[in-house]
């Protein structure tokens, strides 16, 4: 505590990011990034905007991105909000959408940054338990609440809700924003995107840092009725009418444009995920069913944080999380094919 700081700085609980580390070989699959990069059309626009323009602002409307991004999922612009990584978005999201005096409710076991935000904001938040399979169950979402907000396919479980459950949810809270944080969701689920013109209550939020292979730029963005965009658009100005930088913006509209490299490349993560569960099965795991780019498992005979420990110690890093229900599991983002044997080599050296 310092005189100089804010109370409110005071009762902040801020998340950790996983880690980045620096070691030369690494085998890196603790933070669910991309394996094979991003297109080299990507490359080529950004190139473009270095050379060209960086002494201009971007548009703070991001007009040519948010364009893009409708004509792709068949909405209309001003039902498109772009955002600094999809953290902002849901941060914006926290504070726009959200009603106060209620409690915001989400899975107990989820994305760690949706406690943060309602601490931040003052929100109460109230977790829904998963099932004992670690599903959502619809049935549980009908209950008072100021909000609502699920990853799908869920994370860290990696477990995806089959749309027409995502649709209950929705349609049973109709004075209510349902978010859909759906930053995985192109390794094999289906977009609540097609629901919106259906649900004004209804919110998709998305990522360029999963599928297509972008983390570094930080772009993501939302999309529901235009209502909702509006708020957000409003909070947004409040905070800084500049989210994404003329980099960001031209390397996005390129990675939409590159259809071919982003479904082979979802093809290739899905096709690794699917090598890695079956090798992870034949070795006695228990493998929650995977519709993202990470796989959930644990081992009946090896404690999970045992086992993570191994891995660094073997150059491999995933993730464990010291948490209840969840402390047995490692979370294992998929990688290149070469850094998958390698961890089934180093797996199969510790059961
Ligand atoms: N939602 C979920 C469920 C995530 O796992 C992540 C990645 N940590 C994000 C949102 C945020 O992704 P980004 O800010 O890179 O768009």
């Amino acid at each position: 505590m310092s005189k100089y700081w804010s109370p409110l700085v005071e009762k902040l609980t801020p998340y950790v990011p996983g880690e980045q580390p620096k070691m030369a070989n690494l085998v890196k699959l603790n933070t669910n990034e991309n394996p094979f990069g991003p297109s080299p059309r990507v490359v080529e626009a950004i190139t473009v905007e270095l050379n060209d323009n960086l002494r201009l602002y971007p548009d703070p409307e991001g007009e040519a991105l948010k364009g893009t991004i409708a004509r792709y999922y068949g909405v209309q612009s001003d039902q498109v909000f772009l955002g600094n990584g999809s953290d902002e978005v849901l941060a914006h999201i926290f504070y726009g959408l959200f009603q106060h005096g209620e409690p915001v409710l989400y899975p107990d076991i989820t994305y760690s940054f949706y406690p943060v935000y309602s601490g931040l904001y003052n929100i109460e938040g109230k977790t829904v338990p998963l099932t004992d399979s670690f599903e959502i169950n619809p049935e549980d979402y009908k209950q008072p609440n100021g909000g609502i907000i699920f990853p799908n396919p869920n994370a860290p479980t990696g477990r995806y809700l089959a749309l027409d459950k995502v649709e209950a949810i929705v349609a049973a809270n109709p004075d209510r924003v349902v978010v859909v944080d759906e930053a995985y969701v192109d390794f094999g689920g289906e977009s609540a995107i097609k629901l919106v013109e259906k649900y004004p209550n209804l919110l998709v939020s998305q990522t360029l840092s999963k599928a297509r292979s972008l983390a570094g730029l930080r772009v993501g963005f939302a999309v529901g009725s235009a209502e909702l965009i509006e708020a957000l658009n409003r909070v947004k100005n409040s905070f800084n009418s500049y989210p994404l930088d003329r980099l960001a913006q031209a390397g996005a509209i390129a990675a939409f444009e590159d259809e071919d490299w982003f479904r082979a490349t979802c093809e290739g993560v899905i096709g690794e995920r699917d090598w890695v569960t079956s090798k992870l099965d034949a070795l006695g795991f228990d493998v929650l069913p995977s519709k993202a780019n990470f796989i959930f498992a644990r081992h009946p005979d090896h404690a999970g944080e045992a086992l993570a420990k191994g891995l660094r110690e073997q150059g491999v890093i995933v993730r464990h999380f010291n948490k209840p229900r969840i402390s047995e599991f490692l979370r294992i983002t998929t990688g290149t094919a070469d850094q998958n044997k390698r961890l089934i080599e180093c797996l199969e050296a510790l059961v």
